[in-house]
C-alpha cells in the first residue's frame, strides 16, 4: 500500500467497485478498501437484478448467474395470485462471485485492492478531507488522496465522518432477514412477492428461486418499536406453513434504509454512494442497480474533479445533480407510493390482489389495476395519483 492516491473508495460492493474502476480507468491513483477479509462474503442480499442497468456495468457471466427469470408472482396470504412478466429481464445472481468479479475488474482497471482494510475515520485538513484512517490486518495506517469514495453500505459511518446528515427516521428503515434455503419446490423462473401485513407488516415476503430446489427466502418489514416479533419470527412463521421439508443453508439478518436518498451525498472531498447514500429503491429496497450507478456517477465526477483541480463539495454537487437527473423523480414517487400502500388496510390489498388475479395476466394493463384500485380502495388512487402526474 503508498501513502499517496487520488481517489481512496471504502468498501468493495457494488458501488464501490465500480467507483475505484471507474476512476483507475481514467488513469487515477485508487485505493479500495474492503473491511471483510472475503470480498462478497457474507451475502446479505435477495441477489435479483434488473438486467438493463447491470449491463451498462458488466456482461453477464454464467459464473455468477444462479437463475434466469421469466415472471413475478404477486399473492395474498389467502393465496390468490398474480403472475406477471417482469418489466425488465431479471436474474439471480451469485454475490459471492460477483461481487469479486466487480473487484477484480477494478483491479485489472489498476486499482489497489486491499482486504481486511478498515476505515475508520477521515483525515481532515480545515474543512476538506486529505485521507482515510485505517487498519490494516489489525495495524494502524493512514493513506492520503484528493477524493475520498464512502461506499461502505448500509451500515456507513463515512457520510457522518464527512459531516452529511445520515441517520434516518425508523419509519424509513426495513429491516430484513432472509433463508438460503434449499430441498424446496418452487418454479425456478419465477420470483415469487407475498404481501399483507400480518406475513411482513408494512413489508413483504419474497421467494428468489437459485436453482437446484434452492431459493433466498426472506422478509422486510417496518421498524416500529411496538412491535413484539422480529423480523425471523414473522420469516420463520411464512417458511413453516409453506416449505415443510426445507433445510436452512444460511441466515442474514439487517436493515434498509429506504429514506430516498441523503439530502446531501457530497462535501468538500467526499462523496457517498450505494446504500452508504441511500441509493435503494425506496419502494422495494433492490440497490444492486442503483449502487453501481451511483458508484459510476461519482467516479465520473472524481476524474473530473481533479482534472479541474477542484475537489470542493461545489463542485462535487454535480454528482448529486447527475444522480437526480437519473433516479430522482421515480425515487421520489416510490417513496410516497410506499407510504401511501402503508395506509391500506390488509383485507383491502387482498382483495385487490384477488380481483387482479382473476384477469387475464397477458393483457393486464395498468388501467385494469387502477380502476381494481379505484373500485376496492379508492383514497389509495386519490393519493398516488398525483404522483404519476408528476407532482
Ligand atoms: C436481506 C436483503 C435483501 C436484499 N435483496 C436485494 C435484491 O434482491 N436485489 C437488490 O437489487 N438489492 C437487494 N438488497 C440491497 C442490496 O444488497 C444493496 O443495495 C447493495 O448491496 C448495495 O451495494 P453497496 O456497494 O452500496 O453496499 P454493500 O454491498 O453493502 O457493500 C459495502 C461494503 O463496504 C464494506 N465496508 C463497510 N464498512 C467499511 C469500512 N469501515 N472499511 C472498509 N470497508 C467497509 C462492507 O464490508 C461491504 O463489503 C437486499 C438487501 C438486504 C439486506
Amino acid at each position: 500500500m503508498k501513502s499517496d492516491y487520488d481517489v481512496i473508495v471504502i468498501g468493495a460492493g457494488p458501488a464501490g467497485s465500480i467507483a475505484a474502476r471507474t476512476t483507475a480507468q481514467a488513469g487515477l491513483a485508487t485505493l479500495l478498501l474492503e473491511k471483510r477479509q472475503e470480498i462478497g462474503s457474507p451475502v446479505r442480499c435477495g441477489e435479483a437484478v434488473g438486467l438493463e442497468t447491470l449491463v451498462k456495468f458488466i456482461q453477464p457471466d454464467p459464473k455468477w448467474i444462479s437463475a434466469e427469470i421469466d415472471a413475478f408472482s404477486l399473492s395474498n396470504p389467502q393465496g390468490d395470485c398474480l403472475v406477471v412478466p417482469p418489466e425488465e429481464q431479471t436474474l439471480m445472481l451469485e454475490r459471492k462471485i460477483f461481487d469479486r468479479e466487480l473487484a477484480r475488474l477494478a483491479a485489472e482497471a489498476g486499482a489497489e485492492v486491499i482486504v481486511k482494510a478498515r476505515a475508520t475515520g477521515l483525515i481532515k485538513k480545515g474543512p476538506g478531507i486529505e485521507g482515510v484512517r485505517l487498519n490494516v490486518q489489525g495495524q494502524p495506517r493512514e493513506a492520503h488522496a484528493k477524493i475520498v469514495i464512502g461506499a461502505d453500505g448500509t451500515e456507513s459511518q463515512s457520510p457522518r465522518w464527512a459531516g452529511l446528515k445520515s441517520i434516518p427516521q425508523l419509519k424509513d428503515y426495513y429491516t430484513a432477514a432472509q433463508y438460503l434455503m434449499t430441498n424446496i419446490d418452487v418454479n425456478p423462473r419465477i420470483c415469487q412477492y407475498h404481501i399483507g401485513w400480518s406475513l411482513a407488516p408494512g413489508g413483504y415476503c419474497w421467494v428468489f428461486p437459485k436453482g437446484d430446489k434452492k431459493a433466498n427466502v426472506g422478509l422486510v418489514m417496518w421498524v416500529d418499536p411496538k412491535e413484539k416479533k422480529t423480523a425471523i419470527d414473522y420469516l420463520n412463521e411464512f417458511v413453516a406453513a409453506r416449505f415443510p421439508d426445507r433445510s436452512i443453508l444460511s441466515q442474514i439478518v439487517g436493515g434498509i434504509p429506504v429514506t430516498n436518498v441523503l439530502p446531501e451525498m457530497a462535501a468538500d472531498g467526499y462523496m457517498a454512494v450505494g446504500d452508504a447514500a441511500h441509493q435503494s429503491d425506496p419502494l422495494t429496497a433492490g440497490g444492486i442497480g442503483p449502487s453501481m450507478c451511483g458508484g459510476s456517477l461519482a467516479g465520473q465526477v472524481a476524474v473530473e474533479a481533479i482534472k479541474a483541480g477542484d475537489v470542493s463539495a461545489k463542485f462535487l454537487k454535480q454528482y448529486e445533480r447527475m444522480w437526480d437527473a437519473q433516479w430522482g423523480k421515480s425515487y421520489r414517487r416510490l417513496y410516497r407510493i410506499r407510504h401511501a400502500l402503508l395506509k391500506v388496510p390488509e383485507d383491502k390489498l387482498s382483495h385487490i390482489i384477488r380481483q387482479a388475479s382473476l384477469l387475464d395476466a397477458q393483457t393486464l394493463s395498468l388501467k385494469d389495476i387502477a380502476l381494481i384500485v379505484m373500485k376496492s380502495y379508492p383514497q389509495l388512487m386519490l393519493e398516488v395519483i398525483p404522483y404519476f402526474l408528476g407532482q
